[in-house]
């Protein structure tokens, strides 16, 4: 009591005049007011206050002095303050969400909706504001025009789009989309207190809704736009099924596809057929014009399959050149056909820079349920059927039987085997001594191959040579057979010739050179040592290849005979062509050489022919001393043979020849 009214105040405000002022106008307008402003405790501190001061006057209107009420306003300002820092923070989360939000009234009317529900449904014309109801929220998501989704290479990806199937003008038809969409949900609203679906929109898009409903009855829905991501899905689970490379489905989608025409076959009792497809001469292809070739004629041969398939008919590439078609039908004249339209988009030329590059088919086929009810059952027959396509000159369209089976399956596992048994130690090397008749001195020796099978025992190598050249294998085995005589001849004490088979696919494919010059190197043999044995076979089919590679072996100061001469086209334009070695006539001559007058005269013409290209000539499967001496009569430069030398273990062969030969003594001994 006592103080004066200033005191209330602050330094500043009192400096700046604030009492008189606020007095002067209580006085004259009769009131005033502060909603906020700083004062004084008692103690000193501030606070923030509401002031009101009015002016008192006794009955006759004189005024007496001042009322003023104070209120201290710190704990509401503080909490005002909150409260809008709160809002602030809670508009920008709604403003940036990736989600569009909207919260509506227990009638459905929209009381708050942030900017990205706008955008998500931007051109849909419909006004998304506070005050507008759930059918409005409805209208833009029928009403919203956005681009068509389509991912590259892709099929399409229409996402429901129930609208689209209606009739009528594109507004009427949003209209009713919009309409059915609103009941729907009003339907679920009523029933759930959370929900998520997915909606496909008219435009293609897909959003993904979600509503949660509080206990008053208002509700908050989110939308978001998930159509990109459904997009990748789509696209992800498209490649997993397709193959990259002719846009065809793969084995796993085949696999599905085929298990699903069973059950239904099943069903219905009808039947299925499964078609295996391989494109002939399509390594050739690749090996003569390049795998981007190979590459174009798998593309247009898949696209021609694609364009022609009608409701029933499957086509999946599960392989490099191999196809498997499924085709569902009840009269074998469908299936004909079918197999039919195959063959011709197969064979028709693919022009390709100018060229008119031609593959063929061989189709296997297996049918349900009489060659097989299940899937691999029917997969495996189809592939038996097919490989007897392939290796039939006559019939390119080969039906599974079932004694094909047996045989088929035997010689297929014996294929897998031949891959492993390098690594299993199962080949070994026997040598046949190989003689100068006229002298009887042993000249060199043949390596031949033997498999000492864990089961089946020793297999000779006509039996496994023809299928490791099916599969492969022979190159594996051809370079093991190359590397281990080398390396075993290399420690030979009698520097013996070794003469080594080679398979026609080791010349046609793989670095034969490089191996033949890396072995050398690595064993030590000299060049000069090994001779390899070449079938007219090799140098038929691409003869300028064949025969440049023969000319950078023989570089090499490697020798190359020819072998079973005078059984295959026995050309003299092949011996022309190459600078052979040695010529080995073919042991079916010997064999008859003392009966039939035929087979002499043969041998005859073929000794002349050596002689006249100075090449000397090696007679094949002696048996007899009549045989020997025969050759010897005609003038045949060597000889090899049961009679001279069976074909023997290492070990055996080293015993009996690194002396002397077995039967014809010789002036010295070979080991000089
Ligand atoms: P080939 O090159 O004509 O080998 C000679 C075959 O005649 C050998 O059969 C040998 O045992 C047999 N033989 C030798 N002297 C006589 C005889 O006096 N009478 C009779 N009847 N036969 C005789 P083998 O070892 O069963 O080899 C068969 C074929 O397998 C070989 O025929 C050759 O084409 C192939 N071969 C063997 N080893 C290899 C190899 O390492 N690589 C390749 N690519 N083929 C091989
Ligand atoms: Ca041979
Ligand atoms: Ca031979």
């Amino acid at each position: 009591m006592g103080a004066h009214f200033s005191c209330f105040y602050t330094p500043e405000d009192r400096a700046a005049g604030l009492p008189e002022q606020a007095l002067r106008q209580a006085r004259e307008a009769g009131r005033f007011a502060a909603e906020g402003c700083w004062r004084l405790r008692k103690d000193g501190s501030r606070f923030w206050a509401h002031v009101l001061i009015t002016p008192i006057f006794d009955r006759k209107g004189k005024q007496l002095g001042y009322a003023k009420v104070t209120r201290d306003m710190t704990q509401q300002k503080a909490d005002a303050e909150r409260i809008a820092e709160v809002t602030r923070t809670l508009d920008l989360a709604l403003e940036n969400m990736s989600q569009g939000l909207c919260l509506f009234d227990p009638h459905g009317t929209i009381i708050l909706i942030n900017r990205r529900m706008d955008e998500i449904f931007r051109g849909a014309g419909a006004a998304l504001v506070p005050g507008a109801d759930f059918l409005t929220l409805c209208r833009a998501m029928a009403g919203a025009r956005e681009r068509e989704i389509a991912a590259p290479g892709v099929l399409a990806i229409r996402l429901g789009g129930n609208a689209q199937a209606e009739a009528g003008q594109p507004e009427d038809r949003a209209e009713q989309y919009a309409q059915a969409l609103c009941e729907r949900h009003r339907e679920i609203l009523r029933r759930h207190q959370q929900w998520r679906s997915v909606e496909a929109l008219p435009d293609g898009r897909a959003i993904a809704l979600s509503h949660s409903v509080m206990a008053d009855g208002s509700w908050v829905t989110t939308c978001e736009d998930v159509t990109e991501q459904r997009r990748i899905e789509a696209k992800i689970q498209y490649m997993a099924r397709h193959d990259g490379l002719t846009g065809l489905p793969n084995r796993s989608y085949f696999n599905d596809y085929l298990d699903e025409e069973l059950q239904r076959a099943q069903k219905q009792g009808t039947r299925v057929a499964t078609l295996g497809i391989d494109l002939d001469c399509f390594k050739e292809i690749n090996d003569l014009h390049g795998h981007a070739a190979g590459d174009t004629v798998l593309r247009a041969v898949s696209q021609r399959i694609a364009s022609q398939l009608e409701p029933g008919e499957f086509i999946a590439r599960i392989g490099g050149d191999e196809f498997i078609a499924v085709k569902r039908f009840e009269r074998q004249a469908e299936l004909s056909d079918f197999s039919a339209r195959l063959v011709t988009c197969v064979s028709e030329p693919v022009r390709l820079d100018g060229f008119d590059l031609t593959t063929g088919a061989s189709i296997g086929i297996a049918i349900y349920p009489g060659d097989g009810t299940h899937r691999d059952q029917l997969v495996s027959n189809t592939d038996l059927a097919m490989y007897r396509a392939k290796g039939s000159l006559s019939e390119s369209i080969c039906f599974y039987e079932s004694r094909m089976d047996e045989a088929e399956r035997e010689r297929r596992a014996l294929a897998g085997e031949l891959w492993t048994a390098i690594a299993a130690n199962q080949f070994v090397l026997d040598y046949q001594v190989q003689t100068a008749i006229a002298s009887g001195e042993a000249i060199g020796c043949e390596v031949l191959l033997r498999w000492h099978h864990p089961e089946r025992g020793l297999i000779a190598p006509d039996s496994f040579i023809p299928l490791a050249e099916e599969c492969g294998a022979i190159l594996p085995i051809g370079e093991w057979v190359l590397r281990t005589a080398c390396q075993q001849a290399a420690q030979w004490t009698f520097p013996r010739k070794i003469s080594v088979n080679l398979s026609p696919v080791q010349i046609t494919h793989g670095n034969l050179v490089t191996l033949v010059a890396q072995v050398l190197e690595e064993t030590g043999l000299a060049a000069g040592r090994l001779e390899l044995e070449i079938t007219e076979s090799t140098i038929i089919g691409d003869k300028e290849r064949a025969l440049d590679i023969l000319r950078r072996i023989k570089a090499l100061g490697v020798t190359i005979a020819i072998d079973d001469f005078g059984t295959g086209y026995s050309s003299l334009d092949t011996l022309r062509s190459f600078p052979f070695d040695k010529i080995k006539l073919d042991r079916t001559f010997i064999a008859e050489i003392s009966d039939s007058q035929q087979a002499k005269a043969i041998i005859r013409a073929i000794l002349a022919l050596g002689q006249s290209l100075a090449i000397p000539v090696l007679a094949e499967g002696v048996e007899t001393d009549e045989q020997l001496s025969l050759l010897q009569a005609e003038g045949c430069d060597e000889a090899q043979g049961f009679l001279l030398g069976r074909p023997q273990p290492l070990e055996h062969f080293r015993r009996a020849h690194a002396v002397v030969g077995p039967r014809l003594v010789t002036a010295q001994t070979p080991e000089r």
